[in-house]
């Protein structure tokens, strides 16, 4: 059996050596979910809810132990993994209340009476990515185990350790042994065998477009049931009209959250040309102003990369003669790290411009009008997020109408709440995942009709 140590990225130690899962042990563990979707969907609603509610309980009071963990095995701010666990919280309370507002229709039909019903899919094969790994997770996990699904949960190699965490945290919540398996190991062994088992009956992906597009293909031959969350290279749009003193101090967090590693950053800044030299002159301070340094000291904002083969991916995106406009700082010695880094200007077709860099590297581009803002915008085949900064509410419509992409923001930079449903247009995904709805993904709609003759 092969295994993986999971490495600090902010001290290159060793954390903790985790097995691999393998073929057969991911098929048992996807029979074992099966028969447990047998009776967990017959628990009754308002039990199912009450399971969900200790769930949520049980990782609150867990919540500093959860966020030590993501700090030493992701490298996330102590601050920031904090918010994660809490987050993991607020997504199983919310959906918690969903099992008993799981209605169908009744609707008006002659000779008798129709009815609908939302029934459970099954068994959900969850793929996680390594960038948030516990918000991420919840985002799956809560609405399906309340739609009466079973979970098996694959985290990424690189970062398992919360996850199995939290598995262990259900089982104490009262959840019956097989709801919620997570599976350590590899995205080309158990992913893989998610994807292609006959029992598993939805897939819940996030992570690349590449990967995506395999998954999307394995899926088509068991017409099995899809959500994808892909990456994103997203527009920060800043007006002439806008704050412009909010818009800089802003920009930096909107991009360099979780060091770059978010498929909602806010990886381009468009800048209307009339003030472009009075923005970059306030982003200067704010980016040499992001705290960067070791995650586990309260008050740091953005940690290392997650891997030295992740950093120099990033780091291939400023090659020596990229035109850098100013950077902020990084720690010396061990670590994976990599400053925040501003590049100005940039071509419209160099790929620091077009690809999805996933770390902390920006690049700043001046636009002529609104029509100019909305096709840069949407000059790229990913989707996901955005920021519209202008004093103009008839401009702020406008331009969110005219930007192709699931989740905008004007004058703010929020992105994923989790009362709000979250997802790409274009190549950035298909469905989407939290909000009021999210629990319909994990059903299929069956229609009744019962005779009064
Ligand atoms: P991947 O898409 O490779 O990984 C995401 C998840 O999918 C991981 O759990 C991975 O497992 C799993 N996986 C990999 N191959 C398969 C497969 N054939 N079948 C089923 N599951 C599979 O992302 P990377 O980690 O390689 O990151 C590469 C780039 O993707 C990033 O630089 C970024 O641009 C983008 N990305 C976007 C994310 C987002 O939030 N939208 C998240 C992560 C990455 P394992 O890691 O264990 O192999």
């Amino acid at each position: 059996m092969t295994s993986y140590t999971v490495i600090n990225p902010a001290t290159e130690q060793p954390v903790r050596q985790i097995e691999h899962t393998t073929v057969e042990q991911t098929d048992a563990a996807i029979e074992r979910a099966a028969r447990a979707e047998e009776s967990w969907r017959n628990v009754g609603p308002s039990d199912r809810g009450r399971l969900l509610r200790r769930f949520a309980e049980q990782v609150d009071a867990h919540s500093a132990e959860l966020a030590a963990l993501e700090t030493a095995g992701s490298g996330h701010p102590v601050g920031a993994a904090t918010w994660e666990a809490g987050q993991v919280r607020d997504v199983l309370m919310y959906y918690a209340a969903a099992p008993e507002r799981l209605t169908g229709k009744q609707i008006p039909v002659p000779g008798g009476l129709d009815v609908t019903f939302h029934e459970p899919l099954g068994v959900v094969g969850l793929i996680v990515p390594w960038n948030f790994p516990m918000p991420i997770l919840s985002w799956g996990l809560a609405p399906a185990l309340a739609a009466g699904c079973t979970v098996v949960a694959k985290p990424a190699e690189m970062t398992p350790l919360t996850a199995i965490r939290i598995a262990e945290l259900a089982l104490e919540a009262g959840l019956p042994e097989g709801v919620f398996q997570v599976l350590p190991g590899k995205g080309s062994v158990v992913g893989q065998r998610l994807v292609d088992h006959p029992l598993v009956r939805k897939i819940v992906f996030t992570g690349s477009t590449e990967v995506g597009q395999q998954i999307m293909t394995g899926c088509a031959r068991h017409i099995k049931r899809l959500t994808l969350e892909l990456g994103g290279k997203s527009a920060n749009i800043v007006f002439a009209d806008a704050d412009i003193e909010k818009a800089a101090a802003t920009a930096p967090y909107a991009v360099f959250d979780n060091a770059g590693q978010d498929c909602c950053a806010r990886s381009r800044i468009l800048v209307e040309a009339s003030v472009l030299d009075k923005f970059m002159e306030l982003l200067e301070p704010a980016v040499k102003g992001v705290q960067v340094g070791d995650p586990a000291a309260a008050g740091t904002e953005m940690g290392p990369l997650i891997s030295a083969a992740h950093r120099a991916h990033v780091a291939s995106y400023v090659p020596g003669d990229a035109q850098v406009a100013f950077r902020g700082t990084a720690p010396d010695g061990p670590g994976f790290w990599y400053p925040p880094t501003v590049l100005a200007p940039v071509a419209a077709d160099a790929p620091a411009y077009t690809d999805e860099i996933f770390g902390p590297v920006v690049t700043v581009t001046p636009f002529a009008d609104e029509a100019d803002a909305i096709a840069m915008a949407n000059d790229t085949p990913y989707g996901l997020s955005g920021s519209i900064w202008t004093g103009n509410v008839g401009r702020a419509i406008r331009v969110a109408r005219g930007v192709e992409t699931g989740n905008l923001s004007v004058n703010s930079h929020s992105s994923v709440r989790y009362w709000t449903p979250f997802g790409g247009f274009k190549q950035s995904g298909l469905g989407r995942e939290l909000g009021p709805d999210a629990v319909d993904a994990f059903t299929d709609v069956k229609n009744v009709f019962i005779s009064t003759d």
